[in-house]
């Protein structure tokens, strides 16, 4: 067996691991001997330090030696045993939930001496350990220093200790796989001997290099996977598309903008992949209202004219319906475009399904229905997905996988995220960024305000409409109960109502799609002003006329998601404003927070600072996603490992094509589970 197997091997195999101890550790993500090692203690217990009775500090964890002088078993059930103890100087007693009698006679026999160890209470002035875990006759097996795992119900911190150290026995020394002078940054400390020290209770708060070196083993594993995914798709020779200006000019001329540098470059960047016959596997990225779709268009229109199929999927039907309204406008007549959505009846989906594969439809709009089983592409040359950052590097190779050969990828993204975690979350694709936004672009102004100021914010909104400017009211989601979600916007569209008439909408997430729908566009025609919702105006849905967006109980959003829903407006050459209303006072902290808000109309640095004053934990919402999260790594704390571990990847990508010195490391790190999809 290689030495990594052995780590590899499944947690059952270990001395003193049967199935109900791997169940508790499976709860906690721990299948393999790998992950057990990789969990690593918090910080230590100090059992050393014997102390006498008389001593005893309460709430402390502490170590004594006492004699077992009675015990009380009471025969009605909720009620604890008791065993009494003593020492020369006082009395405790060791109070017993759901323990047989015949344990504790064993553990405690009557009239011996015995260490127990156990955090000390006080009850009706008496001294009490409850459910202590380390007691032996054998005091040096007590006193010692453990490490503090964070453990899981039924799982003492003696057996994990007792678990870890039969591991820890056998763990093998591995070949190196870091170059000679990265490890140097690290004082040489090999992975074995990182592993090793960092169990090592003495050792656990020093953490530093050896804590450093496992930090980097893991970025750089996610980063050479990514590698790994980008070099194998772009692997696959393709016939390269053909196509010339033509289509390009045509759509200049429908559109009322030039479109900035950014945009023509991405353009530039994309036209290349397509042209050549290397796959493409390409992030479009650009904060909101930066102007993705029409390059992503220009794209479709030209693979179309190269006679291949495109499918565009949104993460929303609103959003899929104005793309394809977009769609329409902009292309020529003989394209055929045609939207897909689980709005389709049985027919009609039918018809679609079957031109489909008659090659009777050009361009393909949609949501994730796109890709169903059931869905045959005559000649698909272009997918194109449209804010799914919950999208995972697996998630997109399948779906290139599923487009075939001959089909590039093209994915976009606002999901402002700081250069750290690029390599991290889209580190398989090449990137084109849109950093620009368009020149008629104005400063949204943000102000804040308390909730007691309404009265003026509808002087305000009575200005605009005036002005006939249209307003967003964004009212938060309640999302503990799924019925109640909407009564906070009920109960703003009523008092608008009494205002400004039947001139008011309301959206909210209890309603049917065609009514939705029906709101959105009286929104767009202009029917109503005012549009009162959750945060149910989803990414992406354009809007150019709003310029004033009022969010209600702002500080239940994250800074990331105010700056995406004040990108609603803005959009025109209109002077646009966002005011955030407040329930009570700002707190120091989020005021800190709002004022990056205030100060910037950059995403990218608004997550970053907001990351930096937050950490990045749940920021992105990745949890939820279950996309790429770091055991040891923090993109914010540990940036200059990001840093190193992407010069290093370029460095290995050019010397080292096949990774071949890094496939233990690879192997052992690799959580997205995609290594196996690669060979
Ligand atoms: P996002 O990048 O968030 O998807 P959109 O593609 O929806 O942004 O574009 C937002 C708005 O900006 C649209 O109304 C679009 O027509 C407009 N737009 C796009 N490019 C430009 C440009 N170069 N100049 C002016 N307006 C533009
Ligand atoms: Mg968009």
């Amino acid at each position: 067996m290689n030495s990594y197997e052995y780590l590899l091997e499944d947690i059952n195999s270990i001395k003193g691991i049967g199935t109900k101890t791997s169940k508790l550790f499976r709860k906690k993500n721990i299948n393999t001997i790998f992950d057990i090692l990789w969990s690593l203690p918090r910080n230590s217990i100090d059992r050393t330090n014997l102390v006498k009775l008389n001593e005893l500090q309460i709430g402390k964890i502490q170590t004594i030696t006492v004699n077992v002088i009675k015990y009380n078993f009471p025969r009605i059930r909720n009620l604890p045993n008791r065993v009494f103890c003593e020492d020369d100087t006082g009395k405790i007693e060791c109070i017993f939930f759901n323990s047989y009698e015949g344990y504790i006679k064993k553990i405690l026999p009557i009239r011996s001496t015995v260490t127990i160890s156990g955090k000390i209470s006080y009850y009706k002035k008496k001294y009490q350990i409850t459910n202590p875990s380390h007691i032996s006759s054998d005091t040096d097996s007590i006193r010692k220093i453990f490490s503090n795992y964070s453990l899981t119900e039924g799982l003492t911190e003696k057996k994990y200790n007792n678990i870890i150290k039969e591991v820890l026995k056998n763990i093998p020394d591995l070949k190196e796989w870091l170059s000679d002078e990265i490890l140097k940054k690290f004082n040489y400390i090999s992975w074995n001997k990182a592993i090793l020290e960092l169990h090592d209770p003495k050792n656990i708060k020093k953490g530093g290099n050896f804590l450093n070196r496992l930090i980097f083993d893991e970025i750089i594993s996610t980063f050479l996977i990514n590698s790994k995914v980008r070099k194998k798709i772009k692997k696959i020779k393709k016939i390269n598309k053909k196509f010339d200006n033509t289509e390009f000019s045509k759509i200049k001329n429908k559109i009322n903008f030039e479109l900035t540098n950014d945009q023509k470059i991405a353009i530039e960047q994309i036209n290349n992949d397509l042209k050549s016959n290397q796959k493409m596997f390409r992030l479009l990225q650009g904060d909101v209202g930066s102007g993705k779709t029409i390059v992503a268009l220009i794209a479709s229109a030209n693979v179309i004219s190269s006679g291949f199929q495109v499918c565009l999927m949104a993460p929303t039907e609103i959003l899929a319906k104005q793309h394809y309204n977009l769609a329409n406008r902009l292309f020529d007549k003989d394209i055929n475009i045609k939207i897909l959505t689980s709005k389709n009846e049985y027919r009609e989906r039918k018809e679609i399904l079957k031109d489909l594969n008659n090659n009777h439809i050009n361009f393909l709009i949609g949501t994730h229905s796109l890709f169903q089983e059931k869905i045959k592409y005559n000649n698909l040359g272009l997918i194109i997905i449209d804010e799914q950052h919950k999208f995972g590097v697996k998630q997109r190779k399948k779906l290139s996988d599923k487009g075939g050969k001959n089909c590039d990828v093209l994915v976009m993204s606002a999901t402002p995220i700081p250069r750290t975690m690029i390599m991290t979350v889209f580190g398989d694709m090449d990137t084109s960024i849109i950093k620009n936004k368009p020149k008629n672009r104005k400063e949204i102004k943000t102000y804040s305000k308390l909730e007691t100021k309404t009265d003026e914010v509808i002087k305000f909104v009575k200005k605009q409409i005036n002005q006939k400017n249209q307003v967003f009211w964004v009212c938060p989601l309640i999302e503990e109960s799924k019925k109640v979600d909407h009564q906070s916007s009920v109960k703003r569209y009523e008092n608008l109502k009494k205002i400004f008439k039947n001139k008011v909408g309301l959206l909210h997430g209890a309603l049917d799609k065609e009514e939705k729908n029906n709101i959105l566009i009286n929104f767009l025609n202009r029917k109503i002003d005012i549009l009162v919702s959750t945060t149910v105006i989803e990414v992406g849905i354009d809007f150019p006329n709003a310029n004033l967006i009022i969010i209600e109980n702002a500080n239940k959003f994250g800074l990331s998601q105010l700056h995406q829903l004040r990108g609603r407006v803005g959009r025109g050459d209109k002077e646009s404003y966002c005011i955030l209303l407040f329930k009570s006072n700002l707190s120091e902290n989020a005021k800190k927070r709002i004022n990056i808000l205030k100060n910037s109309s950059d995403g990218f640095k608004i997550s970053e600072e907001d990351m930096k004053l937050r950490g990045y934990g749940d920021l992105l919402g990745f949890k939820q996603s279950g996309l790429q999260s770091f055991r040891l790594a923090d993109p914010i704390l540990n940036e200059d490992l990001f840093l190193l571990a992407e010069k290093e990847v370029k460095k290995i990508e050019l010397e080292d094509q096949n990774l071949s010195k890094y496939m233990t490391l690879l192997k052992l790190y690799d959580r997205a589970d995609i290594l196996n999809d690669l060979v």
